[in-house]
């Protein structure tokens, strides 16, 4: 569409004709006419800009947003459904407000391919969407080449993730309530850059607190493929000193490098095979597949480097990508607070460039990340960061931010908070 096109409709709140004059054969749309965005996942990234691209164009943009989950489901807070201190329906929330206060049109479908030519995004379902702007924020997906072993049939159910909410959240629950007390859960982490990085740390203080009560018996062994642990370091070795001693044990520089899913063994680089009676392996990550196959993991076929004014890919035009599945900005976490951000940021943008405007050109945001320490005591990282012009990325402001002080109950109430308001800002 041409910017002009735009101004004049935005300025006359007339019609501007249908979505095939926009971005070509478009057999699924937003009703209404304007000028159209189209959202790939509907997760803290992807929901985010769907409903403030609605509220930043005063809805004179239509957005329609893809997303096969019939709800969204968090990732934050997790731990603690893991844990036994919290139901998955707890942390599940319907998209219905998207579409009845905002209008977001919904599409209940997966994105299989990305025509940037003809603009069109194409569905598992067999439709099409065209599109002006298209925002992708598929999170990300698992590199299982790098675990050989897990591609046997069955491997996958056995050994779980449960690094994307849902399903394999409530299974990894009950794998640990049918061990008997005495078993080890094994819990590894792959290479930094991964989603969220103190989750793995806060899911074994989740698993021993219950360990604690229900399996005093039972251990947990972190195997790390880092150097160390990776987020607020000293609180979490004060947590494990002060309420899991004997419990969890922490084993740094194990890479896992295969799986055998029949005998529950990890296989590591250097060190030893390891037998447990609960695997709950993280794998090695990259951008969702749509996003790889789309061409935009420019960043060893990872990651997509953006232009952070705008989210728009370094790769292909009009195309924005979001949230886990960005190549990060030094020092910025994979988190759901800092995707959230980008949706915001990226909305903004979309909406100035789709007005003709220049998109705002001072981002700055924050990131607070709370961990469940005990079932009530949780510790926070917080950080600000701003565009440097020069540098063309996002920089820590000097000075923002920090660590806990210490463990505290206080805490634990903010960080309940903190998730009830993010997910109203995402979603209600
Ligand atoms: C255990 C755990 C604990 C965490 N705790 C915290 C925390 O306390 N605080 C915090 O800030 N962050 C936390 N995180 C990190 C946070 O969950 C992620 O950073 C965040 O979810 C990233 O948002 P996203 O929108 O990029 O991806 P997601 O939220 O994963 O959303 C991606 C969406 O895209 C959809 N999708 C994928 N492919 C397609 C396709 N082809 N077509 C259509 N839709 C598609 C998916 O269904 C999904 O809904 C945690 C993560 C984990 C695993």
């Amino acid at each position: 569409m041409q910017r002009r096109h735009f101004v004049q409709t935005v300025a006359a709140g007339s019609a501007l004709g249908s979505l095939g004059l926009l971005g070509g054969c478009a057999s699924t749309t937003a009703g209404g006419s304007g000028p159209h965005v189209v959202v790939i996942g509907g997760g803290y990234a992807g929901a985010t800009a769907a409903k403030y691209t609605r509220l930043f164009s005063e809805g004179k943009v239509r957005v329609t947003l893809i997303e096969p989950n019939a709800q969204f489901i968090s990732c934050p807070i997790s731990n603690l459904v893991i844990g036994g201190i919290k139901q998955i329906a707890d942390i599940t929330i319907p998209y219905d407000n998207l579409e009845k206060r905002h209008g977001v049109k919904i599409v209940r479908d997966r994105a299989t391919a990305i025509d940037p030519e003809k603009r069109v995004v194409k569905l598992a379902g067999g439709g099409e969407i065209g599109y002006d702007r298209l925002i992708v924020s598929p999170g990300i997906d698992f590199m299982w080449e790098t675990l050989p072993g897990m591609a046997k049939p069955g491997a996958q159910d056995k050994v779980l993730h449960a690094w994307k909410a849902g399903p394999q959240t409530v299974a990894l629950r009950k794998q640990l309530e049918d061990m008997p007390d005495g078993g080890v859960y094994a819990l590894s982490i792959p290479l930094a850059p991964y989603r969220c990085p103190p989750g793995p740390y806060e899911r074994a203080c989740m698993v021993a607190h219950y360990f604690k009560k229900a399996k005093p018996k039972s251990k947990v062994i972190i195997f790390d493929a880092n150097d160390d642990i990776q987020s607020k370091k000293a609180l979490f070795l004060k947590a494990w000193d002060e309420h899991y001693k004997g419990i969890i044990e922490y084993r740094p520089k194990h890479r896992v490098v295969d799986v055998d899913a029949a005998t529950n063994t990890l296989k590591f680089e250097f060190n030893d095979d390891f037998k447990g009676a609960v695997l709950n392996v993280v794998p090695n990550m990259r951008a969702g597949d749509i996003a790889v196959q789309a061409g935009l993991a420019t960043a060893n076929k990872r990651w997509c480097e953006v232009d952070f004014l705008t989210f728009e890919s370094k790769a292909v035009k009009n195309v924005h990508v979001l949230g886990d599945a960005i190549q990060i900005a030094p020092a910025m976490p994979k988190s759901g607070h800092m995707a959230n951000q980008h949706g915001k940021t990226c909305a903004a943008a979309v909406v100035s460039l789709l007005m003709g405007k220049e998109p705002p050109k001072t981002p700055l945001y924050a990131n607070t990340c709370y961990s469940f320490v005990t079932d009530e005591d949780v510790v926070h990282v917080a950080s600000v960061h701003r565009y440097d012009p020069e540098k063309k990325t996002m920089l820590t402001v000097p000075g923002s931010g920090g660590v806990s002080a210490r463990a505290s109950e206080l805490e634990g109430r903010y960080a309940l908070a903190w998730a009830r308001n993010i997910w109203a800002d995402t979603l209600a």
